[in-house]
């Protein structure tokens, strides 16, 4: 009986359960005592793998123990509190809890009539967080995507179809110039990936300039679009990065958007992290500008802190979705074909759905506003302690962002690459380098865990110490 090998008796889930609910407590509990970093060792990580053999099962707790302890040892911990790293976060408990509990009823999303009530947590969640971004309530729509890299593709279709109505049914062969769009020289690269997607290639993405400050200069892309008109192309959009991955600039909005508008080009905001600080009074000011995009893009995966993926597409021109990813089919459910609601798959590039909005919902739930605005003030608080304990022992900060990313550098020339490399070596902590503006290579540190306090900063800047200690003596020896 497959029963049997699948879905077990009583006995046996209710032990399996127990078992997994302490695993993931004794990580929860446990996961600062250890090392931030794996070992990098492809032939370890492969031999302990081929000790698995599906012609000889385990027992459900065999099988469950041997993931957690092989995860404990073979990853890179971003839940830890000495994560500095990229923008990983570390899950919230109702996060987890909420990914469980989908897994196991599985709802399907693709139908509205097949979950009802996760399409409309959904829908609520995307009007609340428009609104948060100052969109008209009425005219929001959203939908969950897999993370920014999709809501970011989201992004590049709908402005394709708005600007181009021939699009969707004739394709970009039907346009007689080709499309071009603009990003600042720190946006992401989910856009090259999406112009090469879209058929674009990737030479229609336009790097801006950016200036002293890591933003993309208004001036200059005013340059390129008219350079771009004169030479007969279709500059169609414009992207600003709301908190750029390696430096967490927030390009100029209302001058972007005014440039937009001026030139009628789509305008999205690449929020997928930055985005958070909308929840923050004091911190709001900062994204002044962001309810002129006609799309943002906002990951919960990143600040909001629910685990890995859960990216959000949110735009203020309502039927977009719709004249992007509408089809026809004969086989979908049709109990709900005359109610006021929306299939998902009409709106989104995903078909079968997993309910992405259920651990992003329960966080939010059992935080409410405030408690996230708490973490997230938190947070940015850490990244001005980051910076003054940095300043203090000597290091240059070489960014300049109220947001908790510190890019720095030894002003007497230490390697940045090798300080990182030690300290990722050591297990102490995970910090990486970046490069700025297309120069030199520098040291970059985030605060990503809610849980990361005084103390794991002091530490942070312990080990830095040391590993430029350590290079000196070598280079003195
Ligand atoms: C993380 C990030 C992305 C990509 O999002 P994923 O969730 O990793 O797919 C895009 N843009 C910015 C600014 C980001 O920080």
């Amino acid at each position: 009986m497959s029963d049997e090998r699948l879905r077990f008796g009583a006995g046996t889930r209710a032990a399996l359960w127990r078992e997994l609910a302490s695993t993931i407590e004794a990580y929860f509990e446990g996961v600062d005592r250890g090392r931030v970093t794996p070992e990098m060792n492809p032939a370890a990580v492969r031999a302990l793998l081929d000790g698995c053999r599906f012609d000889e099962p385990h027992s459900p707790s065999e099988a469950l123990r041997w993931l957690a302890s092989g995860l404990a040892e073979h990853q890179t911990h971003t839940p830890h509190r000495r994560y500095f790293g990229l923008f990983n976060p570390a899950p919230t408990t109702m996060g987890v809890a909420a990914d469980a509990l989908v897994a196991a009823f599985n709802p399907q999303l693709a139908a509205w009539s097949h979950s009802p009530l996760a399409a409309e947590i959904e829908r609520r969640l995307a009007r609340e967080f428009g609104e948060r971004f100052g969109y008209p309530r009425e005219s929001i729509d959203g939908v969950f995507a897999s993370g920014g890299a999709e809501a970011n593709h989201t992004a590049v279709l709908c402005a394709l179809t708005h600007q181009f109505p021939e699009f969707p049914s004739r394709g970009l062969r039907a346009l007689d110039a080709q499309p071009v769009l603009y990003l600042s020289a720190g946006g992401h690269h989910s856009f090259l990936k999406a112009a090469k997607l879209c058929g674009l290639g990737a030479e229609a993405v336009r790097e801006i300039e950016t200036g002293a400050d890591h933003r993309m200069s208004a001036r200059a892309l005013d340059a390129a679009i008219a350079g771009d008109r004169r030479a007969g192309l279709a500059p169609f959009l414009v992207i600003a990065t709301v908190g750029a991955t390696n430096s967490g600039a927030i390009d100029p909005l209302d001058r972007i958007a005014t440039i937009a508008g001026r030139e009628r080009l789509w305008f999205h905001a690449d929020a997928a992290w930055g985005g958070a600080a909308a929840l923050v009074p004091e911190l709001r000011p900062l994204l002044e500008g962001i309810e002129r995009a006609h799309s943002i893009t906002f990951d919960a995966h990143k600040w909001l802190s629910v685990p890995m993926g859960a990216g959000l597409f949110l735009t203020r021109e309502a039927s977009i979705l719709d004249r992007t990813f509408r089809t026809e089919t004969f086989y979908m459910p049709r109990e709900a074909k005359d109610l006021d609601v929306v299939d998902p798959h009409l709106h989104s590039m995903q078909w079968s759905r997993r309910f992405t909005g259920a651990k992003v919902f329960l966080s939010l739930l059992a935080a409410g506003w405030e408690g996230y605005a708490d973490a997230i003030r938190h947070q940015t608080r850490m990244g001005a302690v980051l910076r003054e304990a940095l300043r203090a022992a000597g290091w240059r900060i070489d960014n300049d962002t109220p947001l908790p990313v510190v890019c720095f550098s030894d002003p007497s020339g230490a390697d940045p690459h090798a300080i990182a490399m030690r300290i990722v070596a050591s297990g102490g902590a995970w910090i990486s380098t970046t490069r700025l503006g297309g120069r030199d290579t520098v040291l970059r540190a985030c605060i990503t865990n809610f849980r990361t306090d005084e103390e794991d900063v002091a530490a942070l800047v312990g080990m830095l110490d040391e590993a430029r200690e350590a290079q000196a003596r070598g280079a003195a020896g």
